[in-house]
């Protein structure tokens, strides 16, 4: 408050009291804030979600959402800060960080989600494989995922001669192919999540030193 009030050139009584002309100015400034920035604060016991806890003490923009207070019960807040023009290069720095920090967790929920649509599809598979062949010729197909299916064919054909009907070697070939399909989807998205996992931890790092830098201009500053 006092650090406010200095800030405005008010008398830094630290109290404010309806009407006044501390309450005017802090009145002002959050009427201004929407495209400002403040800190997020928690308080800081076990019922903070964890959510919000990731954003305690970090420097956070109205425009970005949540913000403190508006999910269902928070009890966080936002204790305002000023940013001055000389600070306006980090704090552009910031914004554009922040972007590309939502961007990849964006893309991170996408994949993961792909991740489990896939997964869904292949246990389908599997349980149809199950139910229509029998898990022995099942799980003996299962053994080669990735081979050419007219090798299982042959294979299936060698090994269970006596009891596999054309009928049987024809659905068996199609589940193959449509499993082994299922499961390069599944290693490319795999791997489309790992890249994009460490794309986050780098982009994490470089949000929080561009946020240092702001904390660090506006301390300079007053
Ligand atoms: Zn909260």
């Amino acid at each position: 408050m006092k650090k406010f009030q200095e800030h405005y050139g008010l008398r830094s009584t630290g109290e404010a009291r309806p009407g006044d002309e501390t309450i005017q100015s802090l009145n002002e400034e959050t009427a201004k804030t929407p495209d400002g920035y403040y800190i997020w604060r928690t308080v800081g016991d076990d019922k903070v979600r964890e959510s919000h806890q990731a954003l305690d003490n970090t420097i956070c923009s109205w425009s970005d959402s949540p913000n403190p207070g508006e999910d269902f019960n928070c009890r966080c807040w936002a204790e305002l800060i000023l940013i001055s023009p000389n600070c306006r290069d980090e704090q552009e720095a910031l914004n554009i960080e922040k972007e590309k920090f939502e961007a990849l967790n964006k893309r991170k929920d996408q994949h993961i989600k792909d991740l489990r649509k896939l997964t869904d599809k292949r246990d389908q598979i599997v349980q149809k494989m199950n139910e229509t062949l029998g898990t022995e010729i099942a799980s003996f197909i299962f053994g080669f995922p990735f081979a050419r299916t007219d090798f299982i064919f042959e294979l299936l054909q060698r090994h269970f001669n006596n009891i596999i009907s054309d009928e049987l070697l024809k659905a068996a070939d199609r589940l193959a192919k449509e499993r082994g399909a299922i499961l390069k989807k599944i290693d490319y998205t795999r791997d489309q999540l790992n890249i994009v996992m460490i794309a986050l931890l780098n982009s994490k790092a470089k949000l929080e030193k561009a946020q240092q830098e702001l904390k660090i201009c506006m301390n300079k500053k007053s």
